[in-house]
């Protein structure tokens, strides 16, 4: 691959493209939809505000420094500004591809770079590890360790973040990938074959979610495989900017998919599905352009794939539930898949859907944001759980293990009693066995 020609204080190595920074055209359209603007005021906090500020980099007018750093990982990378602008500029990824010079620019002290660089390129990347490195966890619930922690309120006189990840921590099973046989049969009348992308978090976190999803898709008449060796989707390497690690998976897992004989590869974690979809771009100068197109247009998210298939509702059981329903940015902002979701839970007999106000507006959670800006995030989280209370509904819906915990943790905290379940368990539960 040639290397790229250096653009002003940006290093040649994942830099952005000039172009894409010139998009923006400063209207302001994308100031109302920006969460970190709304919280702060701050211009440099806005989308047109951190373009401007890589624009000034590229420039050679501003050194690559501490408030840019800042600005790339304060970003929740929502995407909620692309979805808004005219001139379709994507400061969400522009302050991901910042992050990665950061890592360049203004590397971290030793121990934290290693720290770092294991859990990046040597567990994240090995599933038999990851899943080895959950069994202290697992343990920790299992003999009542968690029961004496959490009633001691030890945690409390800690830093926050500590509390807050130890409280967002659902209850874990055994790892699905471990479980799910490579071939989940069709039931009834088969109507295709699927790939299943089982990602990192649903596979260690929500494995009784993915299995619902398979549940799900085998009654709607699809043969399930689910490749063993596939390996985690990239996000988030390149939430933290480590693009090198995030190519490598992406073509491994790329390999291994397209050697399958399947009409789609479905997920039902919405971060999996935008990252997989932007494998196409993160390839493009390295992979054949045809075969990353046909990948690109396999990918499938849950809802989306049982959207454009027609679901079967012959056989359905009621849930006579009020259901509303959390978009996460990775699947509406990213993804464009707004509508599908709420479709399928309207199509489930018995349910009422009560929309919500600013369903589309990030719950605060966005990866690591939740642990390293906890007093954004909850502000962020606050008016997400305000929205929720005034619909009054008896389940909240969404799809992604990020929203799903840091909503679980938000509404425990602010003992509302309201479930979060993922579009799979509520149709799983419509499903019969
Ligand atoms: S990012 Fe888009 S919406 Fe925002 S100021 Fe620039 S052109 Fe306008
Ligand atoms: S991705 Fe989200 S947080 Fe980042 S600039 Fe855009 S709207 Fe703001």
């Amino acid at each position: 691959m040639a290397e790229r020609e250096k653009l002003g204080n940006f290093t040649s190595s994942d830099a952005p493209k000039y172009e894409d920074i010139l998009q923006c055209m400063r209207c302001g359209f994308c100031l109302p939809t920006c969460p970190t603007f709304s919280l702060t005021g701050r211009e440099r906090s806005s989308p047109r505000g951190r373009v401007a500020l890589a624009r000034a980099v590229a420039e050679g007018k501003l050194e690559f420094n501490q408030a840019m750093k800042e600005e790339a990982f304060f970003c929740l990378d929502c995407r909620a500004c692309t979805t808004a602008c005219p001139s379709g500029v994507q400061a969400g990824s522009l302050m991901e591809i910042c992050r990665a010079q950061v890592s360049q620019q203004q590397p971290l002290p030793k121990w934290q770079a290693g720290f770092r660089d294991f859990v990046l390129k040597k567990m994240l990347p090995n599933p038999d590890l990851l899943e080895t490195s959950m069994l202290p966890a697992r343990l920790y619930q299992q003999l009542g360790i968690q029961w004496l922690v959490r009633h001691s309120k030890l945690l409390k006189l800690g830093p926050k973040w500590i509390d807050k990840a130890e409280g967002m921590m659902p209850e874990l099973h055994q790892p699905l990938r471990q479980q799910l046989p490579e071939l989940s049969p069709a039931k009834g009348e088969k109507r295709g074959t699927v790939a299943f992308f089982l990602g990192c978090v649903m596979t260690l976190m929500y494995a009784e979610v993915s299995r619902q999803t398979v549940k799900v898709l085998n009654h709607q008449g699809f043969d399930v495989i689910t490749p063993k060796a596939q390996k985690c989707c990239g996000a988030p390497h390149m939430t933290e900017g480590d693009r090198d690690t995030t190519r490598q998976l992406a073509k491994h897992n790329l390999d291994l998919f397209m050697d399958l004989e399947v009409d789609a590869i479905v997920t039902d974690c919405a971060g999996c599905g935008a990252a997989l979809k932007e494998y196409e771009e993160l390839l493009a100068e390295r992979e054949d352009h045809q075969r990353l197109e046909v990948f690109h247009s396999k990918i499938k998210d849950i809802s989306e794939f049982l959207a454009e298939t027609g679901l079967r509702t012959e056989g359905l059981k009621a849930i006579n539930k009020v259901v509303t329903y959390h978009e996460p940015c990775h699947l509406c902002h990213a993804q464009g898949i707004s509508k599908q979701p709420r479709d399928l839970i309207k199509a489930i007999p018995g349910v009422e859907f009560r929309e919500m106000k600013e369903a589309n507006w990030c719950c605060g959670s966005a990866a690591t944001f939740s642990l390293k800006f906890t007093e954004a995030s909850q502000k962020i989280l606050d008016r997400k759980l305000n929205n929720v209370a005034e619909t009054e509904a008896d389940v909240l819906i969404t799809s992604n293990p990020g929203c799903h915990l840091q909503l679980a943790w938000g509404l425990r905290e602010a003992d509302m009693t309201q479930p979060v379940q993922h579009l799979s368990e509520l149709l799983g539960e419509a499903t019969p066995d």
